[in-house]
């Protein structure tokens, strides 16, 4: 990896965070008059902890690691942001990704106004190292990749993530937001390996919180430095950091919740092919399906009329014909395949 000072771009590196009440003065005290807050409303007319820490502490004895290796923000989708801005020089830089993959890594780098380039996966939805390496230029400052991916559900092959590890002197981030799903481990224990990895976690799918937006980024602890260096002061407010340990807490429910959702992922996989509108289903390590059907629109408004929502995917790279499906409860899934078994 190139040093972290010539990675960054020089107006990050060289400037000075700001600096919040909060960040100068933590501990027990009585009579809180250096903020500007109102003193009623307890709890809610207190600026939160803008570091988070009581929500690290809990999420690194969950995944064994250091608090100072963890960044939490406002979703997946922050961090997201936060590297292509604290990486990559507008008009200059670029980042390389996959496709098809998560929309947000080149939603976040068109608004940066930073060169976005995009690499086929293989016919296996897998990594086409080759391609990947050629796409990546000394202006290349962060590769995203997603695995298991989003919308094609697979994992990508470890060993190319291995090799791109190996080789590209830049950042390098891997998108777990579906592991919990996974059968393959995380990247999280290749941390103290590559200090170039960055892996990004969510509590919007496993955990079952993506209304109150926590996402999760892991990294040595030079690099999430970096990314507390350009946050909003206070990214994740007091009711989300609340409701979040509550979860982190109720680790047999996330688990319970999680067994019921791969055993109907596996329902639906034997189910769905016996259907005659369904031509074939992608292996998913996730928990949603892609599955290509016979016609997509028309599945899809035929869906929607009956008041079931699924992806249509069909406009996506190497998605012609599919759509992809959530896996739900088991009403919701029976639903599903009902409808389905009349079309
Ligand atoms: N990464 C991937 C691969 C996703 O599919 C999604 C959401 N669909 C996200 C990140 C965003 O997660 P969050 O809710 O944490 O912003």
């Amino acid at each position: 990896m190139k040093e972290l000072k010539y990675l960054v771009r020089p107006n990050v590196w060289n400037m000075k965070p700001y600096s919040s009440a909060r960040d100068e003065f933590q501990g027990e005290a009585t009579v809180f008059l250096d903020a500007n807050e109102n003193p009623y409303n307890a709890p809610f007319n207190r600026y939160p902890d803008p570091l988070q820490w009581k929500v690290k502490e809990q999420i690194a004895k969950l995944k064994g690691i250091k608090q100072e290796s963890i960044f939490l923000g406002n979703g997946s989708d922050e961090p997201i942001d936060l590297l292509i801005r604290a990486f990559c020089e507008p008009a200059v830089d670029n980042v390389v990704s996959i496709d098809p993959s998560y929309g947000m890594y080149e939603v976040a780098a068109n608004v940066n106004n930073v060169e976005f380039r995009k690499v086929k996966l293989d016919s296996q939805f897998d990594l086409d190292i080759e391609a990947v390496l050629s796409a990546i230029d000394e202006q290349t400052k962060v590769v995203f990749f997603c695995s298991p991916n989003n919308p094609t559900g697979n994992s990508l092959t470890r060993a190319r993530l291995y090799q791109i590890l190996n080789t590209f002197q830049g950042i390098v981030v891997i998108d777990e937001a579906y592991i919990d799903f996974s059968s393959e481990p995380s990247f999280l224990s290749e941390l103290e390996q590559f200090p170039n990895l960055v892996v990004l976690q969510t509590m919007s799918k496993a955990w079952g919180a993506a209304g109150i937006r926590m996402g999760m980024a892991f990294a040595s602890l030079e690099i999430i430095a970096i990314l507390n260096k350009i946050k909003y002061p206070y990214n994740v407010n007091i009711l989300t950091q609340k409701q979040a340990l509550v979860m982190l807490e109720s680790k047999a429910e996330m688990e319970r919740q999680l067994r019921s959702i791969l055993a109907e992922r596996s329902r639906l996989q034997e189910a769905l092919p016996q259907l005659s509108c369904v031509r074939k289903l992608y292996p998913t390590d996730a928990n949603f399906i892609l599955t290509e059907v016979t016609d997509a629109n028309a599945i899809y408004k035929q869906l929607v009329e009956q008041g079931i929502i699924v992806r249509n995917r069909t406009n996506v790279t190497m998605c012609q014909g599919c759509l992809r499906i959530t896996v739900g409860t088991p009403v919701e899934n029976t639903a599903l395949l009902e409808a389905l078994k009349k079309m």
